[in-house]
């Protein structure tokens, strides 16, 4: 429920040392409608019941015996309350995500419910971002290597290292040939049928160290001998 200041503090002062009230910062996900969704404060399990200081703003107090259960989804805790004959769901989002089974159980104790391990799949979040990142990686290097088998099949010549298409070729009258690949050992003919001089139209970009018969990648500077 909302409380005035006047009774935020003797709540305060009943529930016990602020020092030892397990605390986190969150965010008021639901519950009030005189609160607006997403607003930040900080709570408090205290003795008596949850604190929530909004700075400057509302005082919320949840008294242990008002709850009729807690989950936890995510990062999410969710209150089922009953306050003045009035069924509620409170949802804190907690940005301590390491003291949510803490915070989930002393709730839970306090409120005389059943100890209860939060199911992991349902909360952990740092695994679940991790395994995330696993699978983009994942599906980001499956992707990758498509389009490289895509290259070989179209025999476009492409750099070892980084797989760019933007490749600068190192001889006089003689042009890098789009019917070859340059990569895998396979040299062939690099003659342009029409011999014309490819490499002048690129010349600005050569490298002093390069040598006639080199290939030099455009996008990460990898060179390499044909
Ligand atoms: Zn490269």
């Amino acid at each position: 429920m909302i409380v005035n200041k006047e009774e935020f503090k003797r709540l305060k002062s009943e529930g016990g040392s602020l020092f030892k009230a397990i605390h986190t910062i969150a965010n008021l996900e639901y519950g009030y409608s005189e609160i607006k969704c997403g607003t930040g404060l900080n709570v408090y399990i205290m003795n008596n019941g949850i604190l929530g200081d909004i700075a400057f703003g509302k005082k919320i107090y949840i008294d242990f015996n008002s709850i009729n259960d807690v989950e936890v989804s995510n990062d999410k805790l969710i209150i089922s309350v009953n306050e003045d004959e009035v069924e509620n769901k409170v949802v804190f989002k907690i940005n301590n995500i390491n003291s949510i089974n803490r915070i989930y159980n002393t709730i839970r104790q306090n409120s005389n419910l059943e100890y209860k391990e939060i199911d992991v799949q349902q909360c952990n979040v740092v695994t679940t971002n991790a395994s995330n990142i696993a699978t983009t990686d994942l599906s980001k290097r499956q992707v990758e290597k498509e389009r490289v088998k895509e290259l070989k099949k179209d025999h476009i010549p492409y750099c070892p290292k980084c797989h760019s298409t933007s490749l600068h070729y190192i001889e006089k009258r003689k042009r890098l040939s789009l019917g070859r690949t340059l990569v895998g050992g396979a040299v062939g003919s690099l003659v342009n049928p029409v011999g014309t001089v490819a490499g002048a139209a690129m010349g600005g970009l050569t490298s002093n160290k390069m040598k006639k018969g080199e290939v030099k990648c455009l996008n990460c500077g990898h060179t390499w001998k044909l």
